[in-house]
Protein backbone atom coordinates (compact mmCIF):
# COMPACT_ATOMS: atom_id res chain seq x y z
CA UNK A 1 0.00 0.00 0.00
CA UNK A 2 1.37 3.63 -0.99
CA UNK A 3 1.67 5.36 2.28
CA UNK A 4 -0.64 7.93 1.17
CA UNK A 5 -3.29 5.72 0.25
CA UNK A 6 -5.14 5.47 3.69
CA UNK A 7 -8.54 3.12 3.41
CA UNK A 8 -11.35 4.23 5.07
CA UNK A 9 -10.72 1.81 8.17
CA UNK A 10 -7.24 2.96 8.49
CA UNK A 11 -8.24 6.33 8.18
CA UNK A 12 -10.80 5.53 11.17
CA UNK A 13 -8.31 3.85 13.23
CA UNK A 14 -6.44 6.70 13.12
CA UNK A 15 -8.79 9.29 14.08
CA UNK A 16 -9.47 6.98 17.02
CA UNK A 17 -5.95 7.45 18.57
CA UNK A 18 -6.60 8.99 21.91
CA UNK A 19 -5.33 12.63 21.56
CA UNK A 20 -2.56 14.06 23.99
CA UNK A 21 -4.13 15.06 27.46
CA UNK A 22 -4.84 18.44 27.19
CA UNK A 23 -1.60 20.58 28.96
CA UNK A 24 -1.87 23.82 30.78
CA UNK A 25 -2.30 27.21 29.12
CA UNK A 26 1.45 28.29 28.25
CA UNK A 27 2.18 31.69 30.14
CA UNK A 28 0.73 34.56 27.85
CA UNK A 29 3.28 35.49 25.19
CA UNK A 30 2.25 38.79 25.19
CA UNK A 31 3.93 39.16 28.85
CA UNK A 32 7.33 39.07 27.32
CA UNK A 33 6.67 42.09 25.22
CA UNK A 34 8.10 44.14 27.44
CA UNK A 35 11.30 42.36 28.15
CA UNK A 36 11.45 42.10 24.23
CA UNK A 37 11.25 45.60 24.11
CA UNK A 38 13.91 46.32 26.59
CA UNK A 39 16.59 44.24 24.95
CA UNK A 40 15.68 46.11 21.74
CA UNK A 41 18.73 49.26 21.79
CA UNK A 42 17.77 52.05 19.07
CA UNK A 43 20.32 52.26 16.74
CA UNK A 44 22.65 55.35 16.42
CA UNK A 45 23.21 57.15 13.09
CA UNK A 46 26.00 59.24 11.66
CA UNK A 47 25.05 62.89 12.09
CA UNK A 48 24.76 63.23 8.16
CA UNK A 49 22.16 64.24 6.05
CA UNK A 50 20.77 63.05 2.45
CA UNK A 51 17.97 65.33 1.01
CA UNK A 52 16.18 63.22 -1.34
CA UNK A 53 15.31 66.42 -3.50
CA UNK A 54 18.96 66.10 -4.46
CA UNK A 55 19.25 62.50 -6.28
CA UNK A 56 16.64 60.72 -8.69
CA UNK A 57 14.81 58.72 -6.12
CA UNK A 58 14.90 57.81 -2.76
CA UNK A 59 16.14 54.55 -3.27
CA UNK A 60 19.24 56.26 -5.05
CA UNK A 61 19.47 58.74 -1.51
CA UNK A 62 19.12 55.35 0.44
CA UNK A 63 22.19 53.93 -1.46
CA UNK A 64 24.21 56.83 -1.62
CA UNK A 65 23.84 57.64 2.32
CA UNK A 66 24.51 53.94 2.82
CA UNK A 67 27.61 53.81 1.40
CA UNK A 68 28.91 57.12 2.72
CA UNK A 69 28.59 54.94 6.09
CA UNK A 70 25.40 55.83 6.57
CA UNK A 71 22.95 58.58 8.21
CA UNK A 72 19.57 60.41 7.62
CA UNK A 73 17.68 60.43 4.25
CA UNK A 74 15.52 63.76 4.31
CA UNK A 75 12.19 63.53 2.95
CA UNK A 76 10.92 67.17 2.24
CA UNK A 77 6.87 67.88 2.53
CA UNK A 78 5.45 67.09 -0.27
CA UNK A 79 3.38 64.32 -1.90
CA UNK A 80 5.49 61.65 -3.95
CA UNK A 81 4.37 58.47 -6.11
CA UNK A 82 7.54 56.38 -6.11
CA UNK A 83 8.67 52.74 -6.10
CA UNK A 84 9.54 50.19 -3.75
CA UNK A 85 11.50 51.87 -0.96
CA UNK A 86 14.75 49.78 -0.22
CA UNK A 87 16.11 49.85 3.05
CA UNK A 88 20.19 49.87 3.55
CA UNK A 89 22.16 49.86 6.44
CA UNK A 90 22.70 52.67 8.80
CA UNK A 91 20.54 54.30 7.22
CA UNK A 92 17.21 56.63 9.12
CA UNK A 93 14.92 57.64 6.38
CA UNK A 94 13.34 60.51 8.01
CA UNK A 95 9.71 61.94 6.69
CA UNK A 96 9.85 65.73 7.04
CA UNK A 97 6.17 67.61 8.60
CA UNK A 98 3.98 66.69 5.36
CA UNK A 99 5.92 64.33 3.21
CA UNK A 100 3.73 62.15 1.88
CA UNK A 101 4.48 58.92 -0.18
CA UNK A 102 2.33 57.17 -2.08
CA UNK A 103 3.61 53.40 -3.99
CA UNK A 104 3.43 53.56 -7.76
CA UNK A 105 0.27 51.23 -8.42
CA UNK A 106 2.55 49.56 -11.42
CA UNK A 107 2.93 45.87 -10.22
CA UNK A 108 6.15 46.24 -12.66
CA UNK A 109 7.90 48.29 -10.18
CA UNK A 110 7.77 45.68 -7.31
CA UNK A 111 9.98 42.95 -9.80
CA UNK A 112 12.17 41.75 -9.72
CA UNK A 113 10.55 39.19 -7.15
CA UNK A 114 12.54 39.14 -4.01
CA UNK A 115 13.12 36.69 -0.85
CA UNK A 116 9.65 37.42 1.29
CA UNK A 117 6.83 35.47 3.35
CA UNK A 118 3.41 35.19 2.38
CA UNK A 119 0.89 34.03 5.30
CA UNK A 120 3.82 32.91 7.08
CA UNK A 121 5.53 31.25 4.01
CA UNK A 122 8.83 31.96 2.99
CA UNK A 123 9.11 32.77 -1.26
CA UNK A 124 9.47 34.76 -3.80
CA UNK A 125 7.36 37.56 -4.30
CA UNK A 126 6.80 41.21 -5.41
CA UNK A 127 8.49 43.67 -3.11
CA UNK A 128 6.78 44.42 -0.48
CA UNK A 129 6.62 48.73 -0.26
CA UNK A 130 9.22 48.72 2.11
CA UNK A 131 11.79 46.21 2.07
CA UNK A 132 15.23 45.01 3.23
CA UNK A 133 17.66 42.07 3.13
CA UNK A 134 20.48 41.49 5.50
CA UNK A 135 20.76 45.04 6.70
CA UNK A 136 21.16 45.97 9.90
CA UNK A 137 20.76 49.46 12.05
CA UNK A 138 17.91 50.71 9.95
CA UNK A 139 15.12 53.34 11.00
CA UNK A 140 12.22 54.89 9.54
CA UNK A 141 11.36 58.17 11.50
CA UNK A 142 8.49 60.98 11.44
CA UNK A 143 8.69 64.70 11.92
CA UNK A 144 6.59 64.49 14.98
CA UNK A 145 3.64 66.83 14.72
CA UNK A 146 4.11 67.72 18.39
CA UNK A 147 7.52 69.50 17.54
CA UNK A 148 5.72 71.31 15.48
CA UNK A 149 3.10 72.44 17.55
CA UNK A 150 5.66 73.46 19.88
CA UNK A 151 7.33 75.94 17.77
CA UNK A 152 4.64 77.96 17.64
CA UNK A 153 4.25 81.18 19.31
CA UNK A 154 3.19 80.50 23.13
CA UNK A 155 0.03 82.06 23.87
CA UNK A 156 -0.81 85.00 26.24
CA UNK A 157 -3.05 83.66 29.49
CA UNK A 158 -6.28 82.50 28.01
CA UNK A 159 -4.85 83.39 24.74
CA UNK A 160 -6.85 81.08 21.80
CA UNK A 161 -5.71 80.20 18.61
CA UNK A 162 -7.05 78.29 15.63
CA UNK A 163 -5.50 76.74 12.31
CA UNK A 164 -6.08 73.57 10.25
CA UNK A 165 -3.84 71.73 12.54
CA UNK A 166 -4.88 72.70 15.70
CA UNK A 167 -6.53 74.49 18.17
CA UNK A 168 -4.94 76.12 21.05
CA UNK A 169 -6.42 77.40 24.50
CA UNK A 170 -3.99 78.79 26.88
CA UNK A 171 -6.90 78.36 29.84
CA UNK A 172 -5.01 80.45 33.15
CA UNK A 173 -6.82 77.73 35.22
CA UNK A 174 -4.15 76.09 37.09
CA UNK A 175 -5.21 72.26 35.34
CA UNK A 176 -3.67 69.21 36.95
CA UNK A 177 -4.59 65.47 36.50
CA UNK A 178 -6.48 66.01 39.17
CA UNK A 179 -9.14 67.77 37.52
CA UNK A 180 -9.48 64.87 35.04
CA UNK A 181 -13.11 63.48 36.99
CA UNK A 182 -14.67 67.20 36.54
CA UNK A 183 -14.01 66.72 32.53
CA UNK A 184 -15.19 62.67 32.58
CA UNK A 185 -18.79 63.72 34.65
CA UNK A 186 -19.18 66.64 32.13
CA UNK A 187 -18.81 64.65 29.17
CA UNK A 188 -20.19 61.54 30.62
CA UNK A 189 -23.35 63.64 31.37
CA UNK A 190 -23.69 65.21 27.94
CA UNK A 191 -22.87 62.67 25.77
CA UNK A 192 -23.90 59.03 27.96
CA UNK A 193 -20.75 57.58 27.30
CA UNK A 194 -17.65 57.26 28.98
CA UNK A 195 -15.01 60.01 28.02
CA UNK A 196 -12.26 58.05 25.63
CA UNK A 197 -9.40 58.45 27.21
CA UNK A 198 -6.13 57.23 25.23
CA UNK A 199 -3.70 58.44 27.69
CA UNK A 200 -4.01 59.48 31.41
CA UNK A 201 -0.73 61.31 32.53
CA UNK A 202 2.73 59.69 31.21
CA UNK A 203 2.14 56.79 28.63
CA UNK A 204 4.51 54.28 27.43
CA UNK A 205 4.32 56.30 24.12
CA UNK A 206 5.28 59.55 25.69
CA UNK A 207 8.19 57.92 26.80
CA UNK A 208 9.02 56.48 23.82
CA UNK A 209 8.67 59.96 22.39
CA UNK A 210 10.52 61.94 25.00
CA UNK A 211 7.79 63.84 26.06
CA UNK A 212 6.86 64.97 29.00
CA UNK A 213 3.51 63.89 29.60
CA UNK A 214 2.67 63.64 33.79
CA UNK A 215 0.29 66.23 33.66
CA UNK A 216 -2.18 65.96 30.53
CA UNK A 217 -4.81 63.75 29.47
CA UNK A 218 -5.27 62.61 25.92
CA UNK A 219 -9.15 62.32 24.79
CA UNK A 220 -9.97 60.39 21.68
CA UNK A 221 -12.41 63.04 20.00
CA UNK A 222 -12.02 64.78 16.87
CA UNK A 223 -12.23 68.47 17.61
CA UNK A 224 -14.68 68.96 14.74
CA UNK A 225 -16.96 66.25 15.88
CA UNK A 226 -20.05 67.67 17.87
CA UNK A 227 -18.49 66.05 21.40
CA UNK A 228 -15.15 67.78 20.26
CA UNK A 229 -16.95 71.22 19.71
CA UNK A 230 -19.05 71.08 23.25
CA UNK A 231 -15.69 69.28 24.71
CA UNK A 232 -13.29 72.38 23.67
CA UNK A 233 -16.06 74.85 24.67
CA UNK A 234 -16.20 73.19 28.02
CA UNK A 235 -12.43 73.50 28.68
CA UNK A 236 -12.79 77.29 27.51
CA UNK A 237 -15.89 78.05 29.82
CA UNK A 238 -13.49 76.22 32.60
CA UNK A 239 -10.41 78.05 31.77
CA UNK A 240 -8.68 75.12 31.22
CA UNK A 241 -5.77 74.84 28.72
CA UNK A 242 -5.74 72.55 25.80
CA UNK A 243 -4.83 71.71 22.14
CA UNK A 244 -7.11 70.15 20.19
CA UNK A 245 -4.83 68.23 16.97
CA UNK A 246 -6.86 67.78 13.83
CA UNK A 247 -5.04 65.32 12.14
CA UNK A 248 -2.69 62.44 13.10
CA UNK A 249 0.21 62.99 15.33
CA UNK A 250 2.72 61.12 13.21
CA UNK A 251 4.95 59.05 15.98
CA UNK A 252 2.20 58.57 17.97
CA UNK A 253 -0.14 55.77 17.16
CA UNK A 254 -3.09 58.92 18.13
CA UNK A 255 -5.33 60.13 15.54
CA UNK A 256 -6.89 63.44 16.02
CA UNK A 257 -7.66 64.11 19.58
CA UNK A 258 -8.21 66.61 22.14
CA UNK A 259 -4.82 66.88 24.65
CA UNK A 260 -6.15 68.30 27.81
CA UNK A 261 -3.44 70.14 30.01
CA UNK A 262 -0.09 72.44 29.43
CA UNK A 263 1.51 71.75 26.18
CA UNK A 264 3.88 68.73 26.06
CA UNK A 265 7.60 69.80 26.51
CA UNK A 266 10.20 67.31 25.06
CA UNK A 267 12.63 65.82 27.56
CA UNK A 268 16.36 64.81 26.44
CA UNK A 269 17.53 61.97 26.31
CA UNK A 270 20.89 60.93 27.77
ZN1 LIG B 1 -1.32 64.65 24.98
Amino acid sequence: MHAFDLTRRDFMKLAAVPLLPIQSPPVDPWQETSAILARIKDPVFPDRDFDVSRYKSINDAITACSEAGGGRVIVPAGIRTIDPIRLRSRVNLHLSAGAILKFTTDPQRYLPAVFTRWEGTELMNYSPFIYAFDQTDIAITEAVFGEKVARLPVLPANGFSESTDATRFNGSFKWSLKEAPRIEKYFAQSFGRQLPVTALGQSATHNRLGFDHHDAMDVAVHPDSTEGKALIQELRKMGIPFIAFRGAVPGTSTGPHIHVGRPSTRVTRG
